[in-house]
């Protein structure tokens, strides 16, 4: 099984990632997580290049194919081998994260993205989870951290981007919100429950 997390940054998805793989593990599943982009050798040298501050324009279209040269590596030596041994793979955002972030906020086509994903065939997740905050929550959580290239878009950027995932809970199956606001132990009660119920136990 596959389960994706969605998110801007600080909406809780490495917290939640942790306790429910630690709940699987204690159930006897093999659970393995990864993040993008990287997760690979090839992809985490893509990562440096994605995350790094440039002196130049970073074109948006630059950033999908990043993104999916990222992808296509970790599908082929992470999620397919290991959804085919019947391990448990969470991933710490996927393909709804390209449309959020690169097509709703900054302008790319979405099937662009629909082709490279499709024609690149590239697995697709049983379940997306999407924890939703708002950029204000966002910008609190983690005043803490060295923002990366990303973390340093503005506000209104990520208002475009947390507008994105809410058009994508509309139009996509197995896209499921739970609202990030609340307390760290009742949303991993809320997504222990939807896992249950996928895995039928
Ligand atoms: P992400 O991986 O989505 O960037 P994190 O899981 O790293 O987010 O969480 C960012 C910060 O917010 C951490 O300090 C974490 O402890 C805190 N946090 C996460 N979820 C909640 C929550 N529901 N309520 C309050 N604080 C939270």
């Amino acid at each position: 099984m596959f389960i994706s997390f969605e998110g801007i940054e600080g909406s809780g998805k490495s917290t939640q990632i942790k306790i429910i793989s630690e709940s699987l593990q204690k159930k006897g599943h093999d659970v393995i997580s990864v993040r993008e982009p990287g997760g690979t050798e090839v992809g985490e040298k893509i990562r440096k290049i994605f995350l790094q501050e440039t002196t130049e324009n970073f074109d948006p279209l630059t950033e999908v194919l990043l993104l999916y040269a990222s992808r296509k590596q970790l599908d082929n030596e992470i999620i397919k081998p290991n959804l085919k041994k019947g391990s448990i793979v969470i991933a710490d955002r996927f393909f709804h994260a390209t449309k959020a972030y690169q097509c709703y906020g900054k302008g790319v086509e979405l099937n662009l993205v629909e082709y490279l994903h499709k024609t690149l065939n590239i697995s697709e997740p049983d379940l997306s989870i999407y924890i939703d905050i708002n950029p204000e929550l966002s910008r609190k959580r983690i005043s803490n951290r060295k923002a990366d290239r990303i973390e340093q878009e503005s506000l209104d950027f990520f208002s475009r981007v947390q507008h994105g995932y809410l058009q994508l809970e509309k139009e996509s199956k197995n896209f499921i919100l739970v609202d990030g606001s609340k307390s760290i132990e009742k949303i991993s009660g809320e997504i222990d429950s939807l896992i249950k119920e996928l895995l039928n136990v």
